[in-house]
């Protein structure tokens, strides 16, 4: 008898995988699952290291954090909804506790066991056999990652699950005479340790939380430096040797002009300018477009493909409770593939997208904010829980994740000192270590 169940890839283990691989594995007499990890772990940006542009056959070093990281957002809202982080821990800490939670939700639903690592998918095609959901079989294409030399295998599935991340390729503005600066500049991803700015004057470009969290990581040892954002700062508490300045016009041999005609000598830059989404594998016969404004389009709810629903895509948002996002996308997805949830005709999907996108213009933002969800992902959490008949999220999570927002403007490396208490269903109390 044939196999019915419906053969499901998914690119990259880091925690979008993760969470995907656990609901999915829940059903095996629905799906047969391969997860595809390039690195040789399971947790995606969470394992630090050292090294930072490329390696040696030229792919982007996969991590963007730094060594003394903390977490920004506070466990209690960090972890997956059904996996909470360690009782003991306090509600900040090191990266390096991060990856010995998402190692413990590995092992828990025991899910290595789908993952195939060290192996890069570097092709998705889509083969048209029909129309709806399973309209498109897809060529998967994959190679072992530290030999581009090896032939490459390609495997047949019924559905792509993208989960390869967004903090990888580095948004580089443009800017008149960058090539020219004599001192050293980085991207905030190759940003590792304070020391190599030990006693520098640095500019730090953009005004975001990245931005505040380098230039609060090197405030320490550097001797100034002037933060520099293209509008109104809206920055958090810094130290005294951190000035606030305005954009850059453009860049000498030595240092900068600003938009307001001060020039500065400084003796290392650091960009924390944002990134791009970056789908290297996806060809224009996966009916996606990346436009110029870094928005992926035509999506329905951020994560279904419109022209080709069984390719999807985990967590492309900006300002949103990651962990707590992907428990409820994977589930979302889950329901799709299983088609317990249908899908509206794509003329509706497509409207909806559009409303998206008027949404975010109305708020006066640029279209290229269209996955960021910033308050509005509550609406979203809703919307995907009242589609799946699941609980709502309990009042705690918006209070405690509002609460937490404004202390992060207010004072970040402050805020990142409180412990919480959560108090069901609908408060949490503070405490200060
Ligand atoms: C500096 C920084 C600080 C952050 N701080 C926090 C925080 O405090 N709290 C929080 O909740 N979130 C934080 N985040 C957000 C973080 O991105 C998410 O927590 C989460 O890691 C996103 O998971 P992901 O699986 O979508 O992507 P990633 O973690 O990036 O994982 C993607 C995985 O896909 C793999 N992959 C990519 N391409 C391929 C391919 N072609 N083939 C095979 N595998 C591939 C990668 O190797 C990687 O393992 C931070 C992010 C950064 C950059």
């Amino acid at each position: 008898m044939s196999d019915l169940r419906k053969r499901v890839c998914i690119i990259g283990a880091g925690p979008s995988g993760l969470a995907c691989l656990r609901y999915l594995t829940e059903s095996p007499e629905c799906f047969t699952v391969q997860a595809y990890e390039q690195g040789a772990e399971s947790a995606g940006c969470w394992v630090y290291t050292d090294e930072t542009g490329r390696d040696k056959n030229g792919f982007r070093i996969h991590s963007t954090i730094y060594d003394s990281l903390k977490v920004n957002l506070p466990k209690e809202i960090m972890a997956y909804l059904d996996f909470p982080f360690d009782e003991k821990l306090p509600s900040f800490f090191s990266h390096k506790e991060v990856l010995r939670y998402l190692n413990r939700y590995a092992d828990n639903f025991q899910l290595k066991q789908h993952i195939q690592f060290k192996t890069r998918v570097v092709k998705v095609k889509a083969k048209h056999v029909g129309d709806g959901l399973w309209g498109t079989k897809w060529i998967v294409e994959v190679q072992p990652s530290n030999d581009l030399s090896a032939t490459t295998e390609k495997r047949e599935f019924d559905a792509v699950i993208v989960c390869n991340g967004h903090f990888v390729e580095p948004n580089i503005p443009e800017y008149e005479g960058f090539n020219e600066f004599k001192g050293l500049k980085i991207h905030g991803r190759d940003y590792r340790h304070a020391e190599k700015f030990k006693d520098k004057t640095i500019l730090t470009v953009g005004s975001s939380f990245s931005g505040w969290e380098i230039t609060l990581d090197v405030a320490p040892v550097a001797k100034y430096i002037y933060l520099s954002h293209w509008k109104e700062h809206k920055a958090t508490k810094f130290p005294q040797n951190v000035e606030l300045v305005t954009g850059v016009n453009k860049f000498t041999a030595n240092g900068v002009i600003l938009t307001d005609g001060r020039e500065l000598t400084v003796d290392a830059v650091i960009l924390n300018t944002g990134y791009k989404h970056s789908f290297p594998f996806l060809g224009p016969d996966c009916g996606i477009e990346m436009t110029k404004d870094n928005t992926v389009r035509p999506l329905y709810k951020h994560t279904i493909a419109i022209r080709n629903p069984s390719l999807l895509f985990m967590c492309i948002f900006d300002w949103v409770l990651p962990f707590i996002c992907m428990s409820l996308q994977a589930r979302f997805i889950k329901a799709i593939l299983e088609e317990t949830l249908k899908l509206p005709p794509e003329e509706e999907m497509i409207q909806a997208e559009e409303a998206e996108l008027q949404r975010v213009l109305d708020r006066g933002w640029p279209k290229r904010y269209l996955h960021r969800l910033d308050e509005f992902q509550f609406e979203y959490f809703d919307d995907l829980t009242n589609q799946m008949q699941l609980k709502r999220l309990p009042p705690w999570v918006f209070k405690l994740a509002f609460y937490h927002l404004n202390y992060l403007f207010k004072d970040l490396e402050a805020a990142k000192m409180v412990n919480y208490e959560v108090i069901e269903p609908d408060g949490f109390k503070t405490t200060f270590d």
